[in-house]
């Protein structure tokens, strides 16, 4: 890709920033903010971090969205983050409202370009922003499922000390405390978890992991997580740019697959050049199609206030 925006040069803003000129993902990335200076700072940082990491990706800043102009890919971090207590729903207003000036302008600025929302509530934020474009819906999704997949397989390695590079975890769902983790598909170098590890301890990291946002949040207390969100973010980008075909838990438009229609949830896709290419659509248990059902319920409550 020639040009990457990020909107939003906040914590996981500029880190996303920082990965995607070290990992020369693009030639260039934009940063935008609505606070004059911050973006403009924050690109030349990272600019100034080039020559000990040998990158010559070009970073700007700017206050501007029209500065999206020729994006091939634009990335939503702008918005308020959650406070210790609130969920990732009471921002909803908010962030709303912040991304519907950013989607707008894209349309007329960027038209062909790609859009990966990250701001919460994102299952709500990538569904409200596929209806305001009127996009197909392969050139819009969110992430949450590679950063809670992420959470799951660090939590994995940590109990049985094994090396996190064997784990693979598979989060399906909602982004939160209705995400539906895939047990019976992560596994340990393709070793089911549960020949390592007790149901009771599997359950503990399940839990662990619904509220692994909630339990940085509260340890910082100032500040959310950002070093694993913008990691998940570039995984991400990284499989769009250089079409890798990666499958990976995403947010994306259902059209029928898992039995929904018109609703945007956590599902394995296939992402290649152009984006969400296809949803992987499971057979799912008994148990954990009413854990997706749960969850899809929880979203359609949320989705109610679009409209009201
Ligand atoms: P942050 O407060 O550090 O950064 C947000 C930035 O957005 C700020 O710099 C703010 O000035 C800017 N902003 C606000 N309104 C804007 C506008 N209209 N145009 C451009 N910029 C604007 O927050 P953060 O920790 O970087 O988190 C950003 C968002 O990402 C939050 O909504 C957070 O909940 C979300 N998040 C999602 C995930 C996920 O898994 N999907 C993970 C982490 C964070």
């Amino acid at each position: 890709m020639k040009k990457v925006t990020i909107v939003g040069a906040g914590r996981v803003g500029e880190s996303t920033a920082h990965n995607l000129a070290k990992s020369e993902l693009c030639r260039e990335v934009m940063l935008i903010d609505v606070k004059d200076g911050v973006p403009q700072g924050a690109a030349l940082d990272i600019q100034e971090s080039a020559p000990q990491f040998g990158f010559d990706t070009k970073l700007r800043g700017s206050v501007n969205l029209k500065d999206m102009a020729g994006s091939d890919l634009v990335i939503v971090t702008a918005g308020i983050p959650r406070k210790p207590g609130m969920s990732r729903s009471d921002v909803l207003d908010t962030n709303l409202g912040i991304l519907y000036g950013i989607v707008d302008e894209m349309l007329k600025v960027a038209p062909d370009a790609k859009l990966l929302i990250v701001s919460n509530p994102v299952d709500i934020l990538t569904y409200a922003a596929w209806k305001r474009t009127g996009w197909s819906r392969n050139r819009i999704f969110g992430m949450a499922g590679v950063l809670d997949s992420s959470r799951m397989a660090s939590f994995i390695a940590m109990e049985t000390g094994y090396s996190v590079k064997d784990v693979t975890a598979m989060v399906l769902g909602g982004h939160g405390d209705t995400m539906v983790p895939m047990i019976r598909f992560t596994c340990i170098n393709g070793i089911p978890v549960s020949e390592f590890l007790s149901l009771e301890k599997i359950e503990e990291i399940i839990e662990r992991t619904r509220g692994g946002g909630a339990e940085i949040l509260a340890l910082k207390q100032t500040g959310s997580a950002y070093d694993a969100p913008a990691a998940s973010v570039t995984a991400m980008v990284s499989a769009i740019s250089d079409d890798r075909k990666r499958i990976l838990p995403c947010v994306a438009v259902l059209d029928g697959e898992y039995g929904e229609k018109d609703i945007c949830m956590g599902v394995p896709v296939v992402l290649g050049e152009n984006g969400m290419e296809k949803v992987i659509d499971l057979e799912l248990t008994e148990n954990e199609s009413a854990e997706f059902k749960r969850s899809i319920k929880s979203i359609r409550a949320d989705m109610e206030r679009l409209t009201t």
